[in-house]
């Protein structure tokens, strides 16, 4: 759409005129080399089975080599703590020394060049990663009223970054793709999940059944991966005829459309934004309990933590379509195209969130993607105060990783003048680098070759440098001119912006920046100029002397900084926050009336919000009226307690300390909400701003057990267990943190048993048993609950005690250790 009334645009080039590839600063990176090896695997077929109570698999890997050098007289297999059981190689049993990492094999001579050789280990381990053995061991105590949940059984894998190692032995670094089976004998109740297809499932007649799994492309190791448990499929099929397995949990069915929603959309926008096909012959999702992370894009086989299984009400409060998208995406950029070392994360990392958020803007509009940038922006600068490590880095850290990098990628857009172009390089990178592995300076090859363009400074500022730009900006009318002055603000360093040139100071940023005038008349003129010198001005001619409505620099946000300071007065900023095209200008302009008084900005907040579409901006008016105590301002809070939106409801919560006694009755009503997040935010503020109303509320909400970790029906089991004196409430919540049930649950309770300051030895034992999992989102707040008691002296020695007494295995104990010592 193009509302352009004049229209003046600077020789647009990318060429820049700068050399930078003599002064590039690298972050010394100890990742930035690919691993050395000797020989190139080309086949991996694993025959496995497993005593599940006992964590034990049993495996025979069979693997396929070529030898990359004339003298290999030794090779090297990753395997943690593994029994070898017997070791041939080409047939013939061979010398092998095992070690806690690894096993080296001894051939007696050198291995012929180039020749094809294979190798087979028979194995056991029980490995403590990579693969995890949930709730085949579950010994919490039951709860009282008759409620299942007890533990699912069930058998998955997390082989990112390098925990494969750990239950297969085999070459576990990034830089050797190849072809991957696996063959799985497990009770024949089960339903058993591998990479690519399955090409056969055999009855063995003795209760258990063979499942074979092969891929047809090569692969990367860690992205091996198993997942075996009690589920039901449904298959699908995309537009372009791919099979999609979407395996659910059997009593959950009503899940699967609200969990599952747009799956083959995703695949079907996909392979049109992208241009190229889905690289291998299926895809399926699998939810597992106690999972980690969000999910995990095995090829062709994602895993995900079941968490994201929600039903129709849930949805309204978390839901799986973004991480949904995000390992879809994963399919071509980081599993048909993945990094020679992790330095190269970023290319995986930063386009999986990317993607994601373009799947966001075609179903839930562009407001919607930009609220996302605004997300990754804020989350960027908050990273760039802690360090400014560089985005082609392995020290990147997870921010520059996901939402800085997909930043940056729309930046790279926007820099090529747009979508047609990018999507053009893009296509050419992968299908250049179909099924091989890649490098930084790889996608910039292609970018060169594909557009012309020469982008090294792009890469050089953005990727292998850190840092962020800020501005400060100004204008002035002058001569029939709108005058503009820009300054960078940021602090020059030799590890962020580029390189010195041309006299320029080293650390300053260079991009091309868009600057409006709006006239009250409607009209507009614009102008994109380079900003690459400390201060810049630009101007841009008024010579009818048009009266300026507003002006904007950088409208849209498209360029990525930590900041930009601009002083507009109120009346520019009232019209921008009601006429600036994209939502993030009219936000802004909102968020900078944060400064200004109640007086002066009241009637405009109000025009704003009741013009407004986007929740984002609706509910930045909230939080600066939800304190006015003005009847045109109460009657707007009183709307945005029943707004449609779920989130202008929440915005309402997140903003309200107290509430005041007028709204009292507007609040109690969303006690029966129809998402369980404001049902929980709105006891809690009750309890605060009203306790003596408290047992009609607790009857109000009783009954409801909510989404995510049974949130509402831990916050009543708490709030109930406050307001009585009826032990009942106490022993539910000290049930739920048992290891019956997954993890958010069981964190909830343990959380509601901290705030109540209540102890007892059962709850001890469920805390003990969290201390050393190897979920993190598990083992961290049990560790900080556990952490709370133990300083306190009444419990120290019967915590100390009961450690003592206890039987734990080393990992175990030295997990508890950590903390009671
Ligand atoms: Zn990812």
């Amino acid at each position: 759409m193009k509302k352009l009334i004049l229209l003046i645009l600077l020789a647009f080039s990318c060429t820049g005129g700068y050399s930078q590839n003599k002064t590039r600063t690298y972050l010394a990176d100890p990742e930035l080399a690919p691993r050395d090896h000797n020989v190139e695997y080309s086949h991996l077929r694993l025959n496995v089975a497993f005593d599940p109570a006992k964590g034990l698999v049993k495996g025979k890997v069979m693997l396929t080599f070529t030898t990359l050098r004339p003298t290999t007289d030794s090779i090297w297999l990753d395997g943690i703590q593994m029994t070898v059981q017997k070791l041939t190689l080409n047939g013939k049993e061979v010398k092998h020394q095992v070690d806690s990492a690894g096993i080296w094999i001894y051939p007696g001579t050198n291995l012929e060049w180039q020749t094809k050789d294979s190798m087979e280990v028979t194995y056991e381990c029980t490995p403590r990663k990579g693969i995890y053995f949930t709730g085949w061991n579950d010994s919490a105590i039951a709860p009282k009223d008759g409620e299942s949940g007890f533990s699912r059984k069930e058998i998955w894998t997390q082989g990112e970054g390098t925990d494969n190692r750990y239950w297969i032995p085999m070459y576990d670094g990034f830089n050797n793709k190849l072809i991957t089976e696996m063959i799985v004998t497990f009770d024949k109740d089960y339903k058993v999940l591998s990479n690519g297809t399955q090409i056969s499932v055999k009855d063995n007649k003795d209760g258990t059944k063979t499942w074979h799994y092969t891929m047809t492309h090569p692969h990367d190791a860690y992205l091996i991966m198993l997942g075996i448990g009690n589920y039901a499929i449904d298959d699908r099929k995309t537009k372009s005829g791919l099979p999609v397995h979407l395996y659910y949990y059997p009593e959950w069915k009503d899940r699967v459309s609200p969990s599952y929603k747009y799956m083959t959309d995703m695949i079907d926008f996909y392979e049109k934004e992208i241009g190229v096909k889905y690289g291998w012959e299926s895809y399926s999702q699998i939810p597992v309990q106690d999972f980690m992370y969000g999910a995990m894009e095995n090829t062709t086989a994602t895993i995900f933590g079941d968490f994201y299984m929600v039903d129709s009400r849930s949805f309204l409060d978390h839901n799986y379509i973004g991480v949904d998208a995000h390992e879809l995406a994963h399919q071509w950029f980081g599993d048909m195209v993945t990094c020679r070392t992790s330095s190269s994360m970023w290319m995986h990392e930063n386009f999986a969130t990317y993607y994601s958020a373009l799947f966001d803007k075609e179903v839930f509009g562009k407001d919607y993607f930009d609220w996302d940038r605004r997300g990754f922006q804020l989350s960027a600068i908050e990273a760039n105060k802690k360090d400014q490590n560089p985005i082609a880095s392995s020290m990147a850290g997870s921010i520059r990783l996901y939402p800085q990098g997909a930043f940056v990628l729309n930046m790279l857009k926007y820099v090529v003048g747009g979508r047609e172009l990018y999507n053009k390089a893009i296509k050419y990178y992968l299908e250049k680098h179909k099924y091989e592995n890649v490098e930084a300076r790889d996608l910039l090859i292609a970018f060169e070759e594909s557009t012309g363009m020469s982008l090294d400074w792009f890469w050089e500022e953005w990727y292998f440098k850190g840092g962020l730009p800020s501005y400060s900006v100004s204008y002035s009318e002058q001569n029939g001119t709108t005058q503009f002055t820009v300054t960078q603000t940021q602090e020059l360093t030799d590890i962020t912006g580029l390189s010195s040139a041309d006299g320029r100071p080293v650390g300053l940023f260079k991009m091309p920046i868009w600057f409006e005038v709006h006239y009250s008349d409607g009209s507009v003129d614009k102008k994109q100029a380079w900003i690459e010198k400390q201060t810049e001005g630009v101007s841009i001619a008024n010579p009818s002397g048009k009266k300026i409505d507003f002006v904007l620099f950088d409208p849209d946000n498209q360029v990525l900084k930590s900041g930009v300071s601009f002083h507009k007065p109120f009346e520019m900023l009232k019209a921008q926050a009601i006429k600036a095209e994209n939502m993030l200008d009219r936000y802004d302009a909102v968020d900078a009336m944060k400064s200004v008084d109640l007086t002066t900005k009241r009637a405009a907040l109000i025009d704003v919000y009741n013009k407004e579409t986007f929740q984002a901006v609706k509910s930045a008016v909230v939080a600066q009226l939800l304190n006015d105590s003005n009847t045109i301002s109460r009657t707007l809070i009183r709307s945005a307690i029943t707004s449609p939106d779920v989130a202008v409801r929440k915005a309402v919560l997140l903003n309200t300390k107290l509430i005041a006694s007028d709204l009292l009755p507007d609040y109690e009503k969303l006690l029966s909400d129809s998402s369980y997040d404001v049902i929980v935010s709105t006891l809690d503020l009750l309890n605060k701003s009203n306790p003596s109303k408290m047992p009609q509320y607790l009857a109000t909400t009783k009954g409801v057990i909510g989404t995510l970790g049974r949130n509402v029906q831990m916050k009543w089991l708490e709030l109930s267990a406050a307001s009585t004196n009826d032990n009942q409430y106490l022993s539910k919540l000290v049930a739920y943190s048992g290891n019956s049930y997954e993890f958010r649950t069981r964190t909830n309770a343990m959380d509601a048993l901290m705030r109540l300051d209540y102890f007892d030895t059962a709850l001890l034992a469920n805390l003990l048993n969290a201390v050393p999992s190897s979920n993190g989102r598990l083992a961290g707040p049990a560790s900080e609950v556990l952490k709370y008691f133990y300083a306190q002296d009444k419990w120290k020695k019967t915590i100390a005690d009961f450690v003592i007494a206890g039987k734990w295995q080393s990992w175990q104990k030295a997990a508890i250790r950590k903390i009671v010592n």
